[in-house]
């Protein structure tokens, strides 16, 4: 479906290997941008400038025989919650307009001495709060295969990008979904990585207990290839894991033979049929590949969202507090200092912002504190036992990742509850610090992709990629 674009894997060979130069493969990228970005809007800021310089910089590396990192002149797209130094980093909110952060997240960091040539800074929710893009400060991004429709979110801006060929991979963050949601509705594989196997310096917190960075891609193997060069431990997050990545690429040939895989007896209501045509459709394919299917069931995944919407939100209010117009971004004079916090925040925020502030700030405050936050905690252990428990009796656990396909635009802004179902099966494992990713496997309604969910414990990265790459055969 979104196939048709060059891989990350394709290109980086066909650049080192002389077929073509980074340069070339970056016009393509900037060409189809200039043909369809005015309609997407997947990109907060376009890089042009410093990508044809990094490109260059990769040719002229090639032209003097020297040793190219694995991700050599890919164009790679930025969620812009990820601090860039010098180029502006707004989280698609106007309280960070116009802020440009003294040093590199250290996910790009690693990009660059990868060789990847930064393409741009893509859309988001705001401060990543959302599921359709439709909280951006600056307009919703569209789904490239159907643009009266979301991309999904919080990293739609990501999602967009890569299933419109503007980059070739791009990174985005998921704290309760926003890189597999999108992932699922763009048709692309999409990973949430465990907790602390992949770098946050330079992320914009939003939720600390739950944030994680990760890859959209086109392949599974070029997923493989993007963890490997940006996972690992990094001395500057404090919730680092102390320990090197985990080889994925080598393990994706090895097939699911003698794996058990789990399948949710008692499946939550409102999924799509279609979308539960496809999960019966991929077990069915794991089946064949020599997998056994066992029941498992979590009993409390129904709480899952209400604590979340606790959790993140507490969370949240702490973290956003340091947006109080004098050390970053925008600010409303009024005066005096007290003032001036409220206007800036005030007309800085939008409206799920705030709502968050609001929910997290009550959920904390004494008196109502254990009657909320501390349940939310409780239901967390709770998921936690339910996981292990079912990880017993199997190595993996399938869901869909969404229930439902990419929605039209408008259609759930007005009501937060009905926005905030669709992270129903990709908020446990945030909860649990679990792994997890989308892989498209076929179509639902209206031929749109629909994307599997393939869940698994806690540094279960291989076993993953190994059932992911399965699917994706299957496909
Ligand atoms: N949609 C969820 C939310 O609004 C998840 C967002 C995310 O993962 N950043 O909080």
């Amino acid at each position: 479906m979104t196939k048709s674009f060059a891989t990350v894997v394709d290109i980086a060979q066909d650049i080192a290997s002389g077929k073509t130069s980074a340069t070339e493969v970056l016009e393509q990228h900037l060409q189809r941008i200039n043909e369809r970005e005015s309609e997407i809007n997947a990109f907060n800021l376009v890089t042009t400038e410093q990508a044809r310089q990094t490109a260059a910089q990769v040719d002229a590396d090639i032209k003097a025989g020297k040793k190219l990192g694995p991700l050599a002149g890919v164009p790679v797209a930025l969620k812009d919650n990820m601090c860039t130094r010098g180029i502006e980093t707004t989280c698609s909110s106007k309280i960070l307009e116009g802020w440009k952060p003294p040093y590199d997240a250290t996910v790009v960091t690693r990009l660059q001495q990868a060789g990847a040539v930064m393409i741009g800074k893509t859309n988001l929710d705001e401060f990543a709060m959302g599921s359709s893009t439709e909280n951006s400060a600056f307009g919703p991004t569209k789904n490239p295969l159907d643009t009266s429709r979301v991309p999904g979110g919080s990293s739609g801006g990501s999602a967009a990008a890569v299933a419109a060929g503007f980059a070739a991979a791009s990174l985005g963050s998921d704290t309760g979904g926003s890189i597999r949601q999108p992932a699922s509705l763009c048709g692309l594989v999409g990973v949430k990585p465990t907790y602390g196997l992949v770098s946050r310096q330079g992320i914009v917190a939003f939720a600390s207990s739950l944030d994680q960075v990760g890859p959209f891609t086109h392949t599974v193997a070029d997923a493989a290839l993007m963890m490997e060069v940006i996972g690992g431990h990094d001395p500057l997050d404090s919730t680092s894991l102390p320990q090197p990545m985990p080889s994925l690429s080598s393990v994706l040939e090895q097939g699911v033979k003698g794996m058990r895989i789990g399948r949710l007896a008692d499946m939550p209501d409102g999924c799509e049929p279609e979308v539960l045509a496809r999960m019966d459709a991929a077990y069915a394919a794991l089946q064949s590949a020599g997998a056994t299917i066992v029941d498992i069931s979590l009993p409390s995944l129904s709480y899952c969202l209400t604590a979340y919407y606790l959790v993140a939100p507490a969370e949240a209010s702490s973290n956003l507090a340091r947006y109080d117009g004098v050390r970053y971004g925008m600010r409303v004079e009024t005066g005096d200092l007290h003032s001036m916090y409220g206007a800036t925040r005030a007309a800085g925020f939008g409206a799920e912002v705030k709502r968050r502030i609001m929910l997290g700030t009550y959920a904390l405050s004494a008196g109502y504190f254990d009657a909320y936050y501390g349940k939310a905690l409780k239901v967390r252990r709770l998921i936690a036992n339910d996981f292990a428990a079912a990880y017993e009796k199997c190595d993996v656990i399938l869901t869909p990742t969404s229930p439902t396909v990419a929605f039209p635009l408008g259609d759930k802004t007005s009501d937060p509850l009905t926005m905030y179902l669709c992270d129903i099966f990709t908020i446990p494992t945030n909860l649990a610090g679990h792994a997890a990713m989308s892989v498209p496997f076929g179509t639902g309604a209206h031929n749109l992709p629909v994307g599997v969910q393939v869940l698994a414990p806690a540094l279960g990265e291989q076993t993953m990629f190994r059932v992911a790459a399965e699917l994706e055969r299957a496909s």
